[in-house]
């Protein structure tokens, strides 16, 4: 039973039942679906992890066999979903909302960091950067 109030069952048999009302139900499936939610996050990334050290051809992470272009499609796509997370953010459910902003914000500033865009390149040139 999900509901901490007594519950009178059913007498002539059928399903038994598990909440007190409409409001209680829902209470109930909001705080399973954020347990799921959670879940999910803590759990492995949906894509599994493979150490640089592992020999694998780049094709077999659905990437350019070339290098270089595998390192400009990460980083695309990675920029895109920095975006995706933020825009996720300003949608998600409380707690998970002001985490998708900070995490987009210091990704999003990671990038920046290691690889600016064009504009950012013409703009400033990196002060006690890498060579
Ligand atoms: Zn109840």
């Amino acid at each position: 039973m999900e509901c901490d109030e007594p519950l009178r069952q059913p007498i002539h048999g059928g399903r038994p039942r598990r909440f007190c009302g409409d409001s209680c139900r829902k209470k109930h499936e909001a705080r399973r679906r954020r347990s799921d939610v959670m879940e999910a996050l803590t759990g492995p990334p949906s894509w599994p992890v493979i150490l640089p050290e592992v020999e694998l051809p780049l094709e077999a992470l659905n990437l350019p066999s070339d290098p270089d272009e595998a390192v400009v499609a990460v980083v695309r796509d990675t920029k895109a979903d920095v975006g995706r997370l933020a825009v996720c953010g300003s949608r998600a459910r409380g707690r998970l909302a002001w985490r998708c902003a900070k995490a987009s914000e210091e990704i999003g500033s990671v990038l920046a960091r290691y690889f600016p865009t064009r504009a950012a390149l013409q703009d400033t040139s990196e002060p006690g950067g890498q060579p």
